[in-house]
């Protein structure tokens, strides 16, 4: 008990810190964006520059969000949940993740069927999927094939209760997990990428997922790529 009181403590600490760094990161960005939209502003911009330079507001946008979700993390930030079709969010998002990846990584929505509604807020299981593609791809750098589907599964969940989920699945062909690292990847700091990870990726996912009522299965050996299974209980039939 007391070893668990002592890592909350030493969480908490970490925490504060990284919420601390987001928001000076968030300032910085800031400046960039405002600097980025001046361009957009200039007469006579040639078009490319212009669509470079939106571009550059979005993929701030995008960090500016993110230091938002670092700043928030293990706060009880409000929700806006609302009922939505996960379908329609993967699709929506499908272009600006192939652009993310790079072109030596095959992205696939495979999204047949129609899937019941769930009940999330929208722009955290956007920043889930994100989170899972930009994971996919850093374990596959010298390209393979990312998929990204959703169908309704009926499982038990970790109460031992059978229901309906909506089950999201992003499967990557890359380098994979042992044992250590995937009894790890959810702790919050828990990073294989040195200067390169936070080790917030997954905490933020499984904070997300949970806090919408899902789980989590993973399923990953090293050289077999990795699949993350997210369940999210469905509110009613398609
Ligand atoms: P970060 O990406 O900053 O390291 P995450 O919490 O997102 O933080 O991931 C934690 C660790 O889990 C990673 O450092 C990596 O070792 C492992 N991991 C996550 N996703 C994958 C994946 N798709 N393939 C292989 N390893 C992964």
């Amino acid at each position: 008990y007391e070893t668990h009181l002592m890592e909350v403590h030493r969480m908490e600490a970490v925490g504060r810190m990284a919420a601390g760094i987001a928001h000076d990161f968030r300032g910085i960005l800031g400046a960039a964006m405002g600097f980025a939209e001046l361009i957009r502003r200039l007469p006579s911009l040639p078009p490319d520059a212009d669509r470079y330079s939106q571009r550059i507001v979005e993929i701030l946008q995008r960090g500016n969000n993110l230091t938002q979700e670092v700043m928030s993390f293990g706060k009880d930030t409000p929700l806006s949940p609302r009922v939505v079709d996960a379908t329609k969010i993967i699709l929506s998002m499908h272009s600006m993740l192939q652009v993310l990846v790079s072109n030596r990584i095959r992205l696939t929505s495979e999204l047949g069927r129609p899937v019941s509604r769930i009940f999330i807020d929208s722009a955290q299981l956007e920043r889930t999927l994100l989170n899972l593609v930009l994971n996919a791809r850093d374990a596959m750098p010298s390209g393979g094939e990312l998929t990204i589907s959703a169908e309704d599964a009926e499982i038990e969940d970790p109460d031992g209760d059978t229901g309906t989920f909506v089950l999201i699945r992003v499967t990557d062909t890359g380098c994979g997990m042992d044992e250590t690292t995937r009894a790890n990847i959810f702790k919050p700091f828990f990073t294989t990428k040195g200067e390169n990870g936070t080790g917030l990726g997954l905490a933020i996912v499984d904070q997300i997922i949970s806090r919408a009522g899902g789980f989590i299965r993973v399923d990953s050996a090293p050289d077999q790529g990795t699949t993350i299974k997210l369940y999210i209980p469905r509110i009613a039939a398609p």
